[in-house]
């Protein structure tokens, strides 16, 4: 059995309390590591630890802070195997998935935002009689929650910027993938990343994420994971008057007109349906075609659709692993029994999916598409995180507008048509934090990312990480 700790003050060591939870593998339904079930007392000495470093680590020059990370995502890349694997063990995902996006991505954070560091400027303001210099200060000892989905392609997202501004971080990985945050920890070591600079602690959110939101000498939360959690959070956050962002849950449209590039748009649609079994808060849940295409459409793709090898996560060919627990295998069940209620047509999948051999008793599910839903129900308003969607038809842009719009989540929305005039009047109509035009989940990490409306609040990535973790103070001189 695997052993995972906490990583605190530069060591790992297991928690105070002595809790452990289970941690299985979602291919075989087996238990294969015990992980930490923190609490305040983890907390407590995290936090002493963070504040700790932060006297040296916030007053570094930049270039020793950029050598130190840079090392780490070195190391990264040279544990790229070991992090694929333990990946995709933990999460369910394929393999080559692991190998193609969630891994490299690991080291690509961290070197693109040391760089950034390195050549982030502030504002001047001058005036007739003095002038104004806008600084850009780390806050202190800041929080990170990440979920399971992608996990530590999110952890190292929300880690780098703070670290490579400054800031001593805790970090809380997902309790249902703790695996690779923890492999990350003894990379850390290996790098000579200071202690205290990077503490992780694992746990569930009643009891870890709790005390994390609720501690006094936490400055800052950064949240990515479900909507009511983060609702949750915010409550929690505001007497204390933390400073927090919150990346939050979709349910995303994916619009389609008659005269897109059918090939780029369909081989395109079945990723952003499909990929990392749906559980990507990105993926296009909703999908909207134009009437005269509808027809084509929907027989291609669910005939493709039908078509995709669930497996075996080790296997090339697989192209949906497994979802990531039992209990979340079980919510996407009973989702689809609620759209089968709701009267939805299943055109394909609509259940569980059986593989056999070492994975018969793991949690897989058949890529599913559904027919005849109205955009009022439950399976069009809530998200399902599942290899789940629905498809409908539309006439005019001002009625697939609405219904895009149509949901309190905003996050993500593809809009797919060869007439970029089209393309930009409905990417201005549709509320959501990003919009992909003729392409989905192309990300340039310069770009503002994050949701409206309850899909979250506050934006991630280049300089909108920087603006988040730190303070912002102006100094004013007069002649
Ligand atoms: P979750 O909200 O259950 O958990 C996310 C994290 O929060 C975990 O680390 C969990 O332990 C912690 N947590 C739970 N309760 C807490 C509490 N009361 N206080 C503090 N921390 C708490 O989400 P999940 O199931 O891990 O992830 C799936 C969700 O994440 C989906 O809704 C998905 O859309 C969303 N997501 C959003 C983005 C984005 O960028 N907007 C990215 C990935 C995933």
């Amino acid at each position: 059995m695997e052993k995972v700790q906490n990583y605190i003050n530069g060591e790992l060591i297991d928690p105070v309390g002595g809790a452990w939870l289970d941690n299985d593998e979602p291919a075989t339904g087996q238990v294969f590591a015990q992980v930490p079930q923190s609490d305040k007392r983890d907390l407590d000495l995290a936090v002493a630890a963070a504040e700790k470093a932060f006297e040296t680590w916030s007053t570094v020059p930049i270039a020793e802070r950029v050598r130190t990370l840079n090392r780490l995502a070195d190391l990264c890349d040279q544990h790229a195997e070991q992090l694929v694997e333990l990946e995709s063990k933990d999460n369910g995902k394929p393999r080559w998935l692991a190998r193609a996006v969630d891994i490299p991505r690991v080291g690509a954070n961290l070197r693109f935002f040391t760089s950034l560091a390195e050549t982030w400027s502030t504002e001047a303001f001058a005036m007739h009689d003095g002038f104004n210099l806008t600084l850009r200060q780390p806050i202190g000892v800041v929080a990170t929650i990440s979920p399971w989905n992608l996990p530590l392609y999110l952890f190292s997202w929300k880690v780098a910027p703070a670290l490579a501004v400054g800031n001593c971080v805790i970090g809380k990985p997902s309790e249902v993938t703790p695996m690779t945050a923890h492999y990350f920890s003894k990379l850390c070591i290996e790098a000579g990343l200071p202690p205290g600079v990077l503490n992780v602690l694992h746990g569930d959110g009643a009891s870890i994420g709790d005390a994390i939101t609720e501690h006094e000498g936490i400055k800052v939360v950064s949240f990515t994971g479900g909507t009511a959690t983060g609702r949750k959070i915010a409550a929690k956050v505001a007497p204390t008057f933390k400073k927090y962002s919150l990346e939050l849950g979709g349910k995303n449209p994916n619009v389609i007109f008659a005269d897109c590039d059918y090939e780029n748009m369909m081989e395109t649609t079945l990723r952003s349906s499909f990929a990392n079994q749906g559980q990507i808060c990105l993926c296009g849940s909703r999908i909207y075609v134009e009437e005269g295409l509808y027809d084509r459409f929907r027989d291609d793709f669910v005939g493709r659709a039908a078509k995709l090898k669930v497996g075996d996560p080790n296997e090339d060919d697989t192209k949906l692993g497994a979802v990531v627990s039992r209990q979340h295998h079980e919510k996407i069940l009973n989702c689809l029994e609620i759209a089968k209620s709701e009267g939805g047509k299943i055109l394909c999948g609509g259940g569980a999916a059986s593989v056999n051999g070492r994975c018969e008793k793991g949690y897989f599910i058949q890529p599913t598409v559904i027919e005849g839903l109205p955009l009022n129900c439950q399976t069009n308003q809530t998200e399902i995180f599942g290899p789940v969607v629905t498809i409908e038809k539309f006439k005019t842009m001002d009625e697939v507008a609405d219904l895009a719009n149509g949901t309190p989540y905003g996050l993500s929305a593809s809009v797919w048509t060869s007439d970029l005039e089209t393309g930009h009047r409905l990417a201005a109509k549709i509320q959501s934090g990003v919009v992909w035009i003729n392409c989905w989940l192309v990300r340039d990490l310069r770009t503002p990312f994050g949701g409206m409306k309850e899909s979250g609040l506050g934006r991630e990535g280049g300089l909108d990480s920087f603006r988040f973790f730190t303070e912002t103070k102006n100094v004013c001189v007069k002649y």
